[in-house]
């Protein structure tokens, strides 16, 4: 048996064309279903609904061989035991540091000031800022990001960007761009040396699929 963690929304519906490129379609919509295991058309497949962030625990465990997770989930985890073999092209976002309108993101950093940045991407914030040598107070959240400049909990966020639309509407900007994202298909390494045979082939596949 083939395990597939993937997470409900954007990343299912992106992977499902890839899946149908490597002959595996899913028996059940998640978005409707309650199940959290869910059978494919191939007997010796099937696909776990986990929270995005929980893919790479799934994978790294071995409780799931495969997943699809974004390049976002897999620095906040580390990324142990886990074999990365191929970047998706899907799901694709940015990771940017954005303010109020009204802020000098520029001053605040050359001045030397200490910086209020709430996120819920603590290392890749504490990495970014780090490597800038500006000194900041990381305040976790676990989402709504957006609030805290227009509250005063923080000077800054840093926040997946795609349309930006989130951002206008609450009268932020983006200021910096830390990395691009998108996501990436994982295997458990453990997995992919005993059950070779079955997995090499769903990675090619995708791999097809994404260059097609
Ligand atoms: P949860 O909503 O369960 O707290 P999440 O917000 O991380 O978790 P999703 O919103 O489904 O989960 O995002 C899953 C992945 O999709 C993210 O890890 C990221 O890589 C990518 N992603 C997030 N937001 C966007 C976006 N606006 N556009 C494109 N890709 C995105
Ligand atoms: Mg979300």
């Amino acid at each position: 048996m083939i395990t597939l963690a993937l997470s409900k929304g954007r990343i299912f519906d992106e992977t499902a064309p890839l899946l149908e490129a490597a002959g595996i379609h899913c028996l059940e919509n998640p978005e409707s279903s309650r199940k959290l295991i869910l059978p494919t058309n191939r007997e010796n497949v099937r696909i776990i609904i986990v929270r995005a962030s929980d893919v790479p625990t799934y994978v790294q465990y071995g409780a799931a061989d495969i997943g699809i997770a974004g390049r976002d989930v897999l620095i906040e985890h580390g990324g142990t035991g886990l074999y990365q073999p191929l970047d998706l092209d899907i799901a694709k976002c940015r990771m940017m540091v954005a303010t109020r309108e009204g802020f000098d993101y520029g001053n605040a950093v050359r001045s030397g000031a200490r910086l209020k940045v709430a996120t819920k991407y603590l290392r890749i914030a504490r990495e970014h800022f780090a490597s800038k040598g500006v000194h900041v107070d990381l305040i976790k959240l676990y989402g709504s990001m957006e609030l805290a400049p227009l509250v005063g909990l923080s000077d800054a966020i840093v926040d997946l960007v795609s349309s930006g639309n989130t951002l206008r509407a609450n009268h932020l900007v983006a200021v910096e761009e830390i990395m691009k994202i998108s996501s990436r298909l994982v295997v458990n390494q453990a997995a992919l040396k005993l059950k070779r045979e079955s997995i090499q082939p769903i990675i090619d596949a995708f791999a097809k699929a994404v260059c097609a």
